[in-house]
């Protein structure tokens, strides 16, 4: 099981349904990153937690959807992760 999330190059504002989208910004304490997952299922936007770990793309522990309505609970994979944007 598990489903694979392409790459969004956009604003994490118009992040489509089933994709991610891997966003640094600098803050005065130093360089922050984020990544916003759109579920596949309902297109709730959701971030990672340091309760995520992300590797070759593959995010463990399974993701469950921020919206209590969505049954969605499954692994994901961050396609073309670590691939220079
Ligand atoms: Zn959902």
């Amino acid at each position: 099981m598990g489903v694979r999330l392409p790459r969004w190059l956009g604003s994490a504002d118009d992040l489509p349904q089933g994709m991610f989208v891997h966003v640094v910004s600098e803050h005065i304490a130093g360089v922050a990153a984020t990544v916003y997952i759109a579920c596949p299922s309902c297109g709730t936007k959701r971030t990672l937690t340091r309760d995520h770990k992300i590797k070759d793309g593959k995010v463990t522990p399974a993701l469950a959807c921020a919206n209590k309505a969505c049954s969605f609970l499954d692994y994901v994979e961050l396609e073309s992760w670590g691939v220079p944007v």
